[in-house]
């Protein structure tokens, strides 16, 4: 069954069209990230399951129940937001004990209850705290353990993890996702960082100016994105255009940027394509006896890997992302190199969508 269902909602704010006829299924137990950049509408939408903004058409249901005009104190909804919102002069126990006293849950039930909640996220020894006692990170824990013990039957988060240092960041996703699952709580997660959104989710909804571009598993937005806007947005990519020089058995030779690569599919020769290269499976190789193909024009490194930009021999810019290497094995800016493309590895855009919009009027898409 599925907790949450959207069907063609908008919103507009006066002539901003914040979200435009986005559906979405929320399966029970599921991890959901809605992902872009900002202002592309996911608050909006996040605010719409929650009932702190009502739709301006279309509807919303949890379970089998229209809640489109439900008031948020009636949906089972638990939020987490980015500044926490705790009441200061409460107690940590107070804060997660304020939505079981609005429900009016009997005080023996409620202590138990807030006990269990604050376990969960390994803050039962601090309960009598305030929340200026503690940092930021443990204030994220209260806010989750303050959404989860309504036992709400969806939890929202919109950017829980935006104000916390990197490290802190990664522990709380592993945590949160840990969490998640073994509650087996269905959940929407809002993010404009494409990690967050990759490592934690089951699927990711990708965002821009109010539309869904793609739904789908981190695997197959990242693999397989539907258009020039998810492929970009999704990490450093290479987007070549090729031309088909021909094609047999269900592969095609074709010349891109003046490399010729093969790639899996059937298209008639001397068709156009857009194909994406991800960076980080692109070989590099000293060339020899006059077989270069690029020269490195710059290198960055990033302890875990390295990033090339090579310039081809007609002009064309291309990232190459490899692990780590010796700084004796790194090739310096201005080293001749050939370029190794695997065949599975270029990705016709526009020609596996999954989940896309196909609706031409969206700028970017192929
Ligand atoms: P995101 O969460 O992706 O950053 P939002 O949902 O907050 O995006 O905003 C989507 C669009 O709606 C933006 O253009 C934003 O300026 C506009 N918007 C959001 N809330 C309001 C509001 N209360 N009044 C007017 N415009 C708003």
């Amino acid at each position: 069954m599925s907790a949450v269902e959207l069907d063609g909602v908008s919103k507009n704010y006066g002539a901003v069209r914040a979200v435009d006829r986005l559906t979405l299924t929320v399966d029970s137990g599921a991890f959901v990230t809605l992902l872009g950049p900002s202002g592309c509408g996911k608050s909006t939408t996040l605010h719409m399951i929650a009932g702190f903004v009502q739709p301006t058409e279309g509807r919303v249901s949890m379970g089998d129940r229209d809640c489109t005009r439900l008031a948020p104190h009636r949906r089972n909804v638990g939020m987490v937001f980015q500044n926490y919102a705790l009441f200061p002069h409460m107690t940590l126990a107070g804060n997660v004990e304020f939505g079981l006293r609005m429900r009016k849950v009997p005080k023996p039930e409620r202590d138990q209850r807030v006990k269990d909640a604050l376990a969960l996220v390994q803050l039962d020894q601090l309960a009598d705290r305030y929340p200026s006692q503690i940092s930021g990170g443990q204030q994220q824990r209260v806010a989750l353990a303050r959404a989860l013990v309504i036992r709400p039957d969806v939890l929202l988060l919109d950017e829980p993890f935006g104000a916390l240092d990197k490290q802190l960041r990664d522990r709380m996703r592993v945590d949160l996702r840990v969490l998640q699952k073994r509650l087996g709580i269905s959940l929407v997660f809002v993010t404009h960082d494409q990690d967050e959104a990759l490592s934690m989710s089951d699927e990711i909804v990708v965002m821009s100016e109010g539309r869904v571009r793609q739904i789908g598993t981190p695997d197959e937005i990242y693999s397989q994105p539907a258009n020039r806007f998810v492929a970009e947005f999704m990490g450093e990519s290479n987007i070549v255009s090729a031309r088909v020089l021909s094609c047999q058995d269900g592969w095609c030779q074709v010349e891109a940027a003046g490399l010729t690569l093969s790639l899996a599919g059937t298209h008639p020769p001397g068709a156009s394509l857009d194909l994406l290269v991800r960076p980080e499976r692109i070989g590099l190789r000293l060339a020899a006896g006059g077989d270069a193909q690029g020269t490195v024009a710059d290198l960055f490194f990033f302890g875990s890997n390295v990033h090339y930009r090579v310039t081809l021999r007609g002009g064309t810019d291309l990232s190459v992302i490899r692990p780590e290497a010796e700084a004796s094995e790194r090739f310096a800016p201005g080293t001749e190199v050939t370029i190794d493309v695997p065949e599975s590895l270029p990705f016709v855009l526009g020609a596996a969508a999954s989940g896309a919009t196909d609706d031409p009027s969206v700028p970017g898409d192929t």
